[in-house]
């Protein structure tokens, strides 16, 4: 007989051993956890929701969240992760997002600038819509790598992306894409709105009219026909008291004074039997003293594309069908009519608003039936909304050259109640990262590099050079003695023999006269306060690697904060001073240093990576999907 004692005893050192197995299954448990946590991310989702809001910025995000005004990215940051997100140079959406999308540097997906040159003749190219032939209805993707999303629909993931920039036209891919930044109008521009009005005289952007009892006769311009001309389109606006009503094929479309129209459908003839249907919307400023409206870009009709912009090519009817007709142009807020101060700030606050309306309706429209492989979706408006509202200096003066305007903070705090409610109807097998391509800093100073480079003696101009005129396209640029030239946001190529069709430069001295170059630039000193105007210059080979090298400038510029390259500039002119003050109202910017304006990065899930970049999201992408990552992209998966 045991007793007492004994029993006790034992059944003390049961217990105690109880405790120790259970002690010894968390530890295991833990190790399991930590150890294996990478393969517990990918094995814990079948899906991935990528939501991308361009430009971004983590030190306004940072504020705002301090203060309370971001719960849900605060929530998500806490669920899971919030960096910021190292971007390319030049810090601009296209190649941010290109390089996003194949994780690759731009050396791999040949996207370097907005614009490029061909260097037959110095003449300017749009790289995001790039046409076939230079008279062509056809156009050609600007993106030479394999995007992520040409990955998983090879993988036979249901794949869906929307308004991803520089993706027009859309690729074929397993679901559906459309394209968004790089679409153009009904007339190949990327903007190209017209003013109605009664005053003055008919200009570059004014049509004149005249009111005769009460009517006035007009035109819009469509498409450019065989002979090189926009075909034109006759239209009629009744005029009243208060409001004016547009007639279009019998067709009326009233507006009222301080009001928008709805969508105007304007059919063009453009042969026989043949039509392009086209959408635009007026504003009506005023019919009296004098009449002044606004039409805005004459777009491309979803419900009758004439260039499709989705794939599959119906499916932008379909979306019209869904959620109503919509703008088709790839940068529709219209920055240049309110740079130009064609509209005021409460119509293009109005045209913004709009536009991310419609582009909420065409998120929950995918997102509702998103089961299954990715969804990737870009909202882009607040991107244009910082570039004419970042320094107004009347809300927060977090530090200095920050100061964030009202419109601002409200379109952030629209994206936090957005994620609200998808963090509200995510399940829990879908992985989740929000992310934008570059933040924000000021534009104070424009930089004219042409002239710098003229009086640094690396370009030499004609005689007849006139300073009224900005000689775009490098009209007064003497090419015999030229060493270099600037072109782009942030480029500078060097006048080569055998490859510029004008170049003196010879191959032996070419790295001596990019050396030299470099080394002025990072003496360069505003005139105005003595302040360093550029970070960085770097040669191309520094910082890309590939089989497109060959098509970067071969210095790449890295402004700082406060200072970006001239309007000038960029398009082949120059203006008489190097640095001048930028009076614009376009007054924030991002082409700087990318070690100024790093994106954000938000997950569901933790990251084993302080420091993401651009070049992580893509192989994170697949390797949650369980898709090999190839050997081609340069970043590394994040989980
Ligand atoms: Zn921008």
């Amino acid at each position: 007989m045991e007793t007492n004692k004994k029993i006790k005893k034992r059944k003390l050192s049961i217990k105690k051993l109880t405790i120790f197995i259970i002690i010894c299954c968390i530890i295991v448990c833990f190790v399991i956890l930590f150890s294996g946590e990478e393969k517990m991310v990918k094995s814990r989702y079948d899906k991935i929701l990528l939501i991308g809001i361009d430009a971004m910025d983590p030190k306004v995000t940072d504020k705002l969240m301090s203060e309370g005004m971001l719960p849900n990215f605060l929530r998500l940051k806490e669920i899971g992760s919030f960096s910021k997100l190292s971007t390319v140079l030049p810090a601009e959406s296209p190649v941010a997002w290109t390089t996003i999308a194949t994780g690759t540097n731009p050396g791999k997906h040949g996207l370097f600038d907005f614009v490029t040159r061909n260097p037959e003749n110095y003449l300017l190219e749009v790289s995001i819509t790039k046409q076939k032939s230079k008279y062509s209805t056809k156009f050609e993707s600007p993106v030479k790598g394999i995007p992520f999303w040409r990955i998983t629909s090879d993988a036979k993931i249901p794949t869906t992306v929307i308004r991803w920039p520089a993706t027009f036209p859309p690729d074929k891919v397993n679901g559906v894409m459309f394209s968004g930044e790089g679409v153009p109008d009904i007339r190949g521009f990327s903007s190209g709105y017209y003013i109605y009005t009664s005053e003055g005289l008919d200009e570059e952007k004014k049509i004149k009219v005249s009111v005769n009892d009460g009517m006035i006769n007009s035109k819009v311009f469509g498409p450019l026909g065989t002979d090189r001309k926009s075909i034109e389109k006759s239209i009629q606006i009744k005029v009243d008291k208060d409001k004016a009503t547009i007639i279009v094929d019998n067709k009326e479309y009233p507006v009222d004074v301080g009001g928008w129209s709805d969508w105007i459908r304007i059919d063009f003839k453009v042969g026989f039997m043949k039509k392009v249907s086209a959408i635009a919307k007026a504003y009506l400023f005023s019919i009296e003293p004098e009449f002044n409206m606004y039409l805005s870009s004459i777009q491309i009709d979803p419900e009758n594309p004439v260039v499709d912009f989705s794939y599959p090519s119906k499916y932008s009817k379909e979306l019209a069908d869904a959620i109503g007709l919509y703008n088709t142009l790839g940068m529709p807020e219209d920055t240049n009519a309110l740079n130009e101060n064609a509209i005021t700030d409460k119509v293009f606050l109005e045209q913004v608003a709009q536009i991310e309306d419609e582009r909420n309706k065409m998120f929950w429209y995918e997102f509702n039936r998103f089961d299954k492989g990715v969804l990737a979706f870009v909202f882009d408006s607040g991107d244009r909304l910082q570039h004419m509202h970042w320094d107004e200096k009347n809300l927060f003066n977090v530090e200095e050259g920050l100061s964030v305007n009202k419109e601002v903070i409200d379109y952030y705090i629209k994206k936090d109640k957005l994620l609200e409610e998808v963090l509200n109807k995510i399940d829990n097998k879908t992985a989740l990262m929000v992310f934008s391509d570059h933040g924000f800093t000021s534009f104070e100073r424009a930089v004219s590099i042409n002239t710098w480079l003229v009086e640094n003696g690396f370009m030499t101009l004609t005689n007849d050079y006139n300073e009224n005129d900005e000689g775009a396209l490098f009209k007064f640029v003497d090419w015999s003695k030229t060493k270099a030239y600037s072109l782009g946001f942030a480029g500078i190529y060097i006048n080569l023999k055998g490859r510029e069709g004008q170049g003196i430069v010879e191959e032996a001295e070419k790295e001596e006269v990019i050396n030299n170059i470099i080394k002025k630039l990072e003496d360069f000193k505003d005139p105005k306060n003595n302040q360093k105007v550029i970070t960085n210059a770097y040669k191309r080979e520094e910082i890309y690697d590939g089989d497109y090298v060959e098509d970067a400038p071969d210095i790449v510029i890295g402004f700082e904060p406060g200072y970006r390259m001239s309007w000038q500039s960029a398009i082949g002119g120059l203006t008489p001073e190097p640095v001048i003050d930028n009076l614009k109202r376009w007054n924030g910017d991002h082409i700087v240093d990318p070690s100024h304006v790093p994106g954000v990065l938000f997950t569901n899930f933790k990251i084993n990576n302080e420091n993401p970049s651009l070049l992580n999201i893509a192989p994170t992408v697949l390797d949650i999907l369980k898709i090999e990552i190839p050997k081609e992209m340069d970043g590394e998966s994040l989980v």
